[in-house]
């Protein structure tokens, strides 16, 4: 790490994200803390590998993440994955399914049952 940016970055820590494609636990899970200066704003970006599927990255702000992205490194560009022929860029959270009364309600945003990833119909497809 660069001596001159002192690292937000934690690597010995969990994350509620699982692989959205097969479930499994993430490795090398790396959280970077960057509501950490205004300690009342809950933001942090969440990423972690799943040996077979890569990495995946999700943003949290103060609420759990609606999406969790596919990329290609750790704070890095997203890349898509192919799942069952479908090319998907993003895969939703259930929070991101529920009412938005109930989403405004205060809840942990670490909450994991609000990171499980559910089917999204609306997922991009192409042909190429
Ligand atoms: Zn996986």
């Amino acid at each position: 790490m660069d001596e001159k940016f002192p690292s937000r970055d934690r690597t010995d820590v969990r994350t509620p994200m699982r692989c959205p494609i097969c479930g499994r636990s993430l490795d090398e899970v790396v959280v970077r803390d960057i509501g950490g200066v205004t300690a009342d704003l809950f933001w942090q970006v969440h990423a972690g590998r799943c040996p077979v599927h890569g990495w995946f990255q999700t943003e949290v702000i103060a609420r759990p993440p609606r999406e969790i992205f596919p990329v290609n490194k750790p704070f890095g560009t997203v890349r898509r994955v192919v799942v069952d022929g479908r090319e998907i860029f993003s895969f939703q959270t259930l929070w991101n399914t529920l009412p938005k009364a109930q989403q405004r309600l205060r809840v942990d945003p670490l909450d994991a049952r609000f990171w499980q990833v559910v089917p999204s119909p609306g997922s991009h497809q192409s042909h190429t």
